[in-house]
């Protein structure tokens, strides 16, 4: 979790979590995401349009010749993915995040 690689696509098993509840993180259960904001991008990684107030930091990351802005988890620094501008939503946003970094807890 702590390097920076991806995981392959399409292997998330929240890829088709349709509950209602929140995403946190598996490192440190801060919480990250509402289900509220939770869309099938059809890349093969969970997708969001908006994160939680304050739930993460980003950075500008220059890797593989893109500039791209990636975010990690504004309490552990876990890299949890990139964040894209071309999102469906009103926000304009896509969170598009390593599934092995979140851990989905149903609303009760
Ligand atoms: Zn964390």
């Amino acid at each position: 979790m702590f390097n920076e690689g991806t995981e392959r696509p399409f292997t998330s098993e929240l890829l088709t979590e349709k509950r209602k509840g929140f995403y946190h993180c598996a490192n440190c259960g801060n919480k990250l995401f509402s289900s509220e904001a939770k869309f099938d991008s059809g890349t093969g990684w969970p997708s969001f349009s908006e994160a939680l107030p304050g739930a993460f930091k980003t950075k500008v990351d220059y890797s593989f010749g893109m500039k791209r802005i990636e975010y990690h988890c504004a309490k552990c620094g876990v890299h949890h993915g990139h964040v894209f501008d071309d999102g469906p939503s009103s926000t304009g946003k896509r969170f598009c995040n390593n599934g092995l970094c979140l851990l989905f807890i149903p609303e009760t």
